[in-house]
């Protein structure tokens, strides 16, 4: 492999106005080491979405830049930037009428990598080889969403961008599918973003974990030192709930 690991990332004073009243994201500035898995927290409409899509230019900052190993990301072609980049949301949109193979070299396709191995694909989000003929309605939900990672991966991009992927899953094919998803990010050495409400699956995924409210962000910090009570109130008032839900089960357990 060329590189060691993932990109780096930077924002530098980024802001994102939809509108009048309060930004959407306000004033972003911090560094994202190349290889770090950092999960981005907040509660609903506090700017996660936004700030992730500033990366691959879904959104463009009212202010500031976003660079990725030192280059904006404005400097070149949309295309060519976000095929270096996997983005995977919550309904990822598999073509529903081609088969997993078809979906996943279409992301081949866009390389102009037609010759790589759809099954090794699979084989890195650990999904068998038979599955390859299946049509996306003849799988389960962490299944697609599966595909879905082989397909932006397909490329080769090093920078995986997860915006709430997990949403619609169950509790138990979420936590399956988050354990894989990191064994992928040490696997290929990948620099990972994972946006999610869910402050539980930031402090067991992530090397770090960022706290959005209101379009900044208000703590920056491990997941020990999340854990030991640093962060402030916000990041806080996230780790209590996980907290309070395993203290409630520990307390009902006979
Ligand atoms: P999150 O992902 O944390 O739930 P978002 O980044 O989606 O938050 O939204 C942050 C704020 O920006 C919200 O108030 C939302 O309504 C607003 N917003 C997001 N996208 C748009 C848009 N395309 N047009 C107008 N307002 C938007
Ligand atoms: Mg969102």
């Amino acid at each position: 492999m060329a590189d060691p690991q993932g990109p780096a990332i930077a924002f530098d004073g980024v802001t994102k106005r939809f509108g009048e009243g309060a930004p959407a994201v306000d004033g972003v500035s911090l560094a994202i080491a190349g290889g770090t898995f950092v999960a981005l927290v907040g509660t609903s409409g506090s700017g996660k979405s936004t700030l992730l899509k500033t990366i691959n230019r879904l959104v463009v900052p009212s202010a500031g830049r976003v660079t990725i190993d030192g280059v904006d990301v404005a400097a070149g072609p949309a295309p060519a930037l976000r095929r270096r980049i996997g983005y995977v949301f919550q309904e990822i949109g598999l073509f529903p009428h081609m088969t997993v193979a078809e979906n996943v070299a279409i992301g081949l396709r866009i390389a102009g990598r037609a010759d790589a191995p759809v099954e090794a694909l699979l084989e890195q989000v650990e999904l068998p080889p038979a599955l390859a003929g299946r049509m996306p309605g003849q799988l389960s939900g962490g299944q697609r969403q599966r595909v879905g990672i082989a397909r932006a991966l397909a490329p080769g991009g090093r920078l995986l961008l997860l915006d709430e992927a997990f949403g619609a899953l169950d509790p138990v094919t979420r936590d399956a599918l988050g354990r894989s998803i990191r064994a992928l990010h040490d696997r290929l050495g990948l620099t990972t973003i994972l946006v999610t409400h869910d402050m539980a699956e930031a402090l067991l995924l992530a090397d770090r974990v960022l706290v959005m409210k209101a379009g900044r962000i208000v703590a920056d910090e491990t997941p020990a030192a999340l854990l030991s009570g640093r962060g402030g109130d916000a990041a806080q008032a996230l780790v209590a709930v996980p907290r309070d839900q395993a203290e409630r089960l520990r307390e009902r357990t006979p």
